[in-house]
């Protein structure tokens, strides 16, 4: 079965599952075929160091750039791009060139997407078939490198919105307080709480309450630009850290972020709920320390909830 890929490569499926599985099962038969000779024992040597070395990190792009250098003593490549779509991976070492060799790894009916190797003369049969040798070394690292990107993925993550969670923004808050001082840039800090959330609860019941967060949670992520650090900051509380953003500039999103809250009815099901939420804003002052600068903003936070919610309040300059 052969998927085509671009030009003039396609993409040859290999599956490492089953009979196929792992190096361990390559190895044997590479021994039992082994007649003395010294490539098939190289082989073999060889597979064994590469294992060795992959086994030692499992960060995808670390992986990539050992596993090319391993590579690169057998079959001369140019650039390996490792690419997964379904978890949004791109990434590419060396430089590409015009010929292309391209794998795609499954493993125990687990896509782990596609290796492309790229170099200046096309490759032959023998190398593809040393190449597809040697990929088996890899599958079972990369396999647990994704695992681990996921599980990292995950300890960074709030499960009921998907936006950074508690630790993130904190940890943020005390990297980006200390670049913007070193640097001489602005920062600003935006907490918002949603208005009147127990009402919800307590009306439609808690699930209903937090497909509200999860709502509110979508509808700011759509006035937020990349670089902005956006987390649940506990129950019904988020925190927007705005780096290179003084003190205008994050009112005008604040502002922003109020308005469309506040146009968007939230639908769930027959229930169409209209949400608002409070805000309080600061930007960094040179006396300020990452605890001063969030508890000026949450101090602007409560005087938006005491002039009455649905409103956004500036911290005063220190
Ligand atoms: P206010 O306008 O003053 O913010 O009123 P509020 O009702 O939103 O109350 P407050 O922000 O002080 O407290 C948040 C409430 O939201 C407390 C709790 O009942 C509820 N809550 C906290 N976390 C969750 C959650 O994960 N899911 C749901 N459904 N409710 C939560
Ligand atoms: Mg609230």
């Amino acid at each position: 079965m052969l998927r085509t890929t671009g030009q003039s490569d396609t993409a040859k499926i290999v599956d490492f599952s089953g009979k196929n599985a792992g190096l361990v099962q390559k190895i044997a038969a590479l021994k039992a075929q082994d007649t003395g000779g010294n490539s098939s024992q190289d082989r073999f040597n060889k597979a064994l160091r590469t294992v060795a070395v992959l086994q030692t990190t499992l960060e995808l792009e670390q992986l990539t750039r050992l596993f090319s250098r391993e590579v690169s003593a057998t079959v001369a490549h140019s650039s390996i791009n490792y690419c997964n779509r379904s978890r949004d991976i791109d990434l590419t070492v060396g430089r590409s060139a015009r010929y292309t060799r391209t794998f795609r790894l499954i493993v125990e009916n687990q896509e782990l997407g596609q290796l492309t190797f790229s170099r200046g003369k096309p490759f032959t049969h023998k190398d593809a078939a040393l190449l597809e040798f040697l990929l088996s070394s890899l599958v079972y690292p990369l396999r647990n490198a994704l695992q681990y990107k996921n599980a990292f993925q995950a300890s960074l993550t709030d499960p009921l919105t998907g936006v950074y969670n508690r630790s993130v923004i904190e940890t943020a808050l005390r990297r980006e307080t200390s670049l913007a001082r070193r640097h001489k840039t602005p920062l600003s800090l935006v907490l918002l709480d949603i208005d009147g959330l127990k009402i919800v609860n307590d009306e439609y019941g808690h699930e209903m309450g937090d497909n509200l967060i999860k709502a509110v949670a979508d509808c700011v992520l759509q006035s937020l630009r990349k670089t902005d650090i956006f987390s649940r900051f506990g129950g019904d509380e988020f925190a927007i850290l705005l780096s290179s953003t003084a003190r205008r500039g994050a009112i005008v999103l604040a502002e922003h972020i109020r308005k469309n809250v506040e146009g968007a009815a939230c639908m769930f099901g027959q229930h169409a709920i209209m949400a608002t939420v409070s805000m309080g804003v600061a930007s960094l002052a040179s006396k300020d320390s990452d605890k001063t600068f969030f508890s000026r903003a949450d101090a602007a936070l409560y005087r938006a909830k005491r002039a009455g919610r649905n409103s956004v309040k500036v911290a005063r300059a220190r």
